[in-house]
């Protein structure tokens, strides 16, 4: 398990926030601290992801594809088929089970594409917990069926009409309220970044991915596997497939972030590899950050929301440095060739973020033998992106569709305007 030097991954992480914060961080670290090794804690996690969340989630062989391409053996963690399509579950279950030990009553969110927001708002509601989620009014207008979800489980959706309007905003105002309400109030980190102890505690729920792996591969190969590779947008769901592997040298661990269009500036969203991105504070912790010389942070861009984010993870920017992660980057038309190959030849739809992982693994399972074995996380399902995907593949009989239902959905936010 990762263990941080007070905070710290090497030169990475730490807790940079105003000062009014410092309790609600310390609150949660001890307590997390004084939870992580109790197996009775652990228990409680798993049988919360088992009873409401489908776990473990399988782990597929891809026979026909592996086939086909003449390489490893391709496998699939089925992280696509926990409750609401992904990954970011496990994570806010898991901080829901630390909210009830801290007697806090409600937790707040922020939310770009709405993905992290839904989640919240899901375990805000088995859990019963009051849930507050911002969104950038932009944000709001574009991803209006999981706005129309949160709503209907019970969660205040408050739209950010400042700035640019999309999820820098909704941080922003995130924060405000935690410095106002932190007595009775819980900040629900969506990935592996942010002040300690986020990194590490997210990590350590989204671990549960590469402790059944782990377990996974012994039943069904009969070994542990040569390489396991993930998406990286914040890198909550890449630690939580790399975790349990760390101290197995001969499992090699590789991270796969948007290549997008090109390498040229605000056309990416890669920080792990060299000359891209340099170190930085941010957002309250230290990592790799994509910025100018002055430390303004710079534009990114990826097919994927998910893996549009200008910081990473400070863990996977110390285990790239060390070099036991492999950085690895797909760029867009990569991702929609391997999207649509997985589609046809297995008959699993994946999330754009999880195209990712799937491009750069496809790629180096060519150039590996068929007695190797290769894991590939995915980490959400794609009907869920439907518009997303159909844009992303534009073809002439769509564009009616597109329209027809684009207008459905101006009619649902419209009705619905006075909800909140
Ligand atoms: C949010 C998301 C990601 C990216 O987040 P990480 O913290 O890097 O895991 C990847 N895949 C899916 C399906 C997502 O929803």
């Amino acid at each position: 398990m990762i263990r941080s030097d007070n905070g710290y991954f090497g030169e990475f992480g730490g807790r940079y926030v105003p000062e009014i914060l410092l309790p609600a961080l310390t609150e949660l670290e001890d307590m997390f601290f004084a939870l992580r090794d109790d197996p009775t804690f652990w228990q409680e996690y798993l049988t919360l992801t088992q009873e409401f969340s489908g776990r473990p989630t399988p782990l597929t062989p891809l026979r026909r594809l592996s086939k086909e391409l003449g390489g490893a053996q391709i496998w699939l963690k089925r992280e696509d088929l926990n409750h609401s399509g992904a990954h970011k579950v496990n994570n806010v279950l898991g901080q829901g089970l630390l909210v009830q030990r801290m007697g806090k009553k409600r937790v707040i969110a922020e939310t770009g594409a709405g993905q992290h927001g839904l989640a919240t708002a899901i375990m805000a509601a088995r859990l019963g917990l009051d849930a507050t989620i911002y969104m950038g009014a932009d944000d709001i207008e574009r991803q209006y069926s999981n706005v129309f979800w949160m709503r209907q489980l019970g969660s205040k959706v408050v739209g950010v009409e400042t700035g640019a309007r999309t999820l820098k905003e909704a941080l922003d105002e995130a924060l405000r309220d935690w410095a106002g309400s932190v007595e009775n109030t819980h900040y629900v980190l969506g990935t592996a970044c942010g002040p300690a102890p986020f990194p590490e505690l997210v990590s350590y729920f989204q671990g549960v991915i590469s402790q059944e792996i782990k377990q996974q591969a012994m039943a069904q190969i009969g070994r542990l596997p040569d390489e396991i590779v993930a998406c990286v947008g914040g890198g909550s769901n890449a630690m939580g497939a790399f975790g349990a592997f760390l101290e197995d040298d001969k499992v090699g661990l590789v991270g796969v972030e948007a290549g997008g269009l090109s390498f040229k500036e605000g056309e990416h969203s890669v920080r792990l590899l060299p000359d891209t991105a340099t170190p930085g504070i941010a957002q309250g912790y230290k990592t790799l950050f994509l910025q100018n010389e002055d430390g303004q942070l710079g534009d990114t861009h990826s097919i994927a929301a998910g893996l549009d984010y200008v910081g990473v993870s400070p863990i996977l920017a110390h285990l790239t440095q060390t070099g036991r992660v492999t950085p690895e980057s797909a760029q867009d038309h990569e991702v929609t060739d391997a999207f649509k190959l997985l589609m046809k030849t297995e008959g699993i739809i994946p999330a754009l973020e999880s195209s990712h992982a799937l491009a750069g693994g496809f790629k180096r399972a060519k150039t590996m033998r068929p007695d190797q074995h290769i894991v590939i996380n995915l980490s959400g399902r794609g009907d869920k992106d439907i518009f997303n995907i159909a844009r992303a593949f534009p073809q002439p009989e769509w564009s009616d569709f597109l329209q027809r239902e684009s207008e459905r959905a101006k009619e649902l936010f419209e009705a619905t305007q006075g909800e909140k």
